[in-house]
């Protein structure tokens, strides 16, 4: 792997790969209805990118979705494979989050935090010693 990049990724089954540049600006947990729908388990797991730091390769698939808070969320999927690789937001045009089960290496990879715990599946274990919040807590913006 080329030591250029801070990390790389890639669908299952190869046609949509991406590099990244730079260290996450955060990095979450997410229960909520959405994110256990579209992962097909109890939570995704995101990093979250200046835009401008991830650079990908091949023709993702996309579907929106209106948030509890009324914002518009974009996941991106190999229309291939289905694997899902990313998600914008209306509201914070330049960052992108990347699913951290699509990396090559996601040792890095460790929660800020935990969102919408009180829709987390009992069987879906999480580790204590990271803050949980019931809902969205207010991010600021970086
Ligand atoms: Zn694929
Ligand atoms: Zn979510």
């Amino acid at each position: 792997m080329s030591e250029k990049y801070f990390a790389t990724g890639q669908c299952l089954c190869g046609d949509i790969k991406y590099t990244i540049t730079t260290p996450p600006v955060r990095m979450g947990q997410c229960h909520c209805d959405d994110c256990r729908k579209t992962s097909g388990t109890g939570h995704a797991s995101n990093a979250f990118f200046n835009k401008d730091d991830v650079h990908i390769e091949g023709d993702t698939s996309s579907y929106d979705s209106i948030t509890d808070t009324g914002s518009t969320i974009t996941r991106y999927f190999c229309p291939k494979c289905g694997s899902r690789l990313f998600g914008t937001s209306n509201i914070v045009d330049n960052i992108i989050s990347v699913t951290a089960g699509t990396l090559d290496d996601s040792s890095w990879f460790k929660p800020d935090a935990i969102v919408y715990n009180k829709r987390k599946p009992v069987w879906d274990y999480m580790d204590e010693t990271i803050p949980a919040f019931e809902e969205m807590p207010p991010i600021s913006p970086r």
